[in-house]
């Protein structure tokens, strides 16, 4: 029999979430999440897909990623979907930072786990975690591929001029201070995603992507190459977030050092957990933010300003940075949802021949689709995302090269 499943692995420091495909048919054979692991109410949270869909919970001390592991195993053997099963082809993860070490998925073995913990001191956040993840997906089934699929791949493609900050060369190098980008893996999908809307080859078509959920970061990409992208050395740059002020004037931070009186670590928390949406107005989800402002609040309206003035300046730049654009792809949950965020972002941006088509951009859908009018010059396109079928795909596509051809 041959082996079609791949099990997509996304590990943070507390938690795991995981799908099971199968590749034939990118079919998805059960979804899950592990949270709160290390503390005494640990939760797991399995759906199996294959039969009515009906989702199971656990609450339980799970002390560690191999405790979690251990349980998610368990539930899946429950459905028939152990992963001792010979239709197991392998186990994907999402690792957030590769560096300019990796530009493609790649198979695991010392060398790359070396390399990722070498990264560490420019994602200390993530790349950790990520690495527990695979270490104990090892001990599970050593005989089988592990891939790592990179948040920052998609982006190695970026020339230096956008790549590189504009500070002294030797110090960026030596600590390899640069601009990464991230969720590559939604920017590739959704890029390639909206070619095919297009009905067009990736090869010919320009597409500004613009991945807004909690995180949010937009990417130019020229004919299926990203050219440039709003997140940096880490995700903080960019665009206003939920939780992250995107850019700002760097002295802010000596500033709040000298007057200000703050640590770094007070600071990090401050920039990356207590500023962009819910910094500016208390709330974090663009749902309960329009709801305020559909009453009159003035400080939930001046957030969502802020945040739509901010990803029009990115529009605007995109624009400039591709030269001809065929089309603005909307993702994640905010782009996939938040109508009145599309139809802000591109208003009074007729000039640069962007459009939404009121009726369309109210259509709510899971599918990709068209919110233009008709005879708009550059495509407006709501392109849900999907990071983990994209990394089951790449992960299958590395261990069984003949692909979908089985
Ligand atoms: P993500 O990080 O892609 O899961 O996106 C999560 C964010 O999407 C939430 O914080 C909300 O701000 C936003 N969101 C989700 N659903 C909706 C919706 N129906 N309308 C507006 N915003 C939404």
């Amino acid at each position: 029999m041959t082996a079609t499943r791949v099990l997509v692995l996304n590990s943070g420091s507390s938690s795991v979430k995981y799908q099971l495909l199968d590749m034939r048919d990118s079919n998805r054979l059960a979804v899950g999440l592990v949270e709160r692991i290390g503390e005494e109410n640990s939760r797991l949270k399995h759906t199996p897909l294959t039969d009515g869909g009906t989702s199971r919970e656990r609450t339980e001390p799970i002390a560690d990623h191999a405790a979690a592991l251990q349980a998610v195993a368990e539930e899946l053997a429950k459905d028939g979907l152990g992963l001792d099963s010979t239709e197991l082809a392998a186990i994907g993860h999402r690792v957030v930072h590769g560096g300019q070490s990796f530009t493609e998925p790649t198979v695991v073995d010392d060398a790359v786990l070396a390399e990722i913990e070498r990264l560490i001191p420019v994602a200390p956040l993530h790349n950790p975690a990520n690495l527990t993840g695979i270490r104990t997906a090892q001990a599970l089934r050593p005989d089988l591929p592990q891939v790592a699929v990179f948040d920052t791949a998609f982006h190695t493609t970026m020339p230096e001029s956008a790549a590189r900050y504009a500070i002294d060369v030797e110090t960026a190098d030596t600590h390899r201070i640069r601009r990464y980008g991230f969720h590559g893996t939604s920017h590739a999908y959704v890029s390639r995603a909206t070619a095919e809307l297009l009905g067009r080859a990736p090869e010919d078509v320009n597409v500004i992507v613009l991945h807004l959920g909690n995180g949010a970061s937009a990417s130019a990409v020229r004919g299926g190459k990203c050219v440039d992208t709003s997140m940096g050395l880490t995700p903080l740059e960019g665009l206003v977030m939920g939780t992250r002020s995107g850019d700002m004037d760097p002295a802010v931070i000596f500033h709040l050092m000298r007057v200000g009186g703050m640590s770094t670590d007070e600071i990090d928390t401050l920039l990356n957990k207590k500023s962009g949406l819910i910094g500016l107005c208390g709330d974090n989800d663009m749902r309960e933010i329009r709801r305020r402002i559909d009453e009159g609040d003035e400080r939930a309206k001046l957030a969502f300003d802020i945040y739509i003035h901010r990803l029009k300046k990115y529009i605007g730049a995109y624009c400039a940075v591709l030269g001809r654009v065929d089309a603005i792809a909307f993702t994640a949950g905010v782009g996939e949802n938040a109508a009145p965020v599309r139809e802000a972002a591109v208003a009074g941006l007729e000039q640069l021949g962007l459009a939404v088509d009121d009726e369309l951009n109210a259509v709510r859908s899971d599918e990709p689709r068209l919110i233009s009018p008709a005879d708009a010059r550059v495509a407006v396109a709501v392109v849900p995302t999907d990071e983990e079928l994209e990394i089951a795909t790449q992960t299958y596509a590395l261990v069984h090269p003949a692909g979908k051809n089985i």
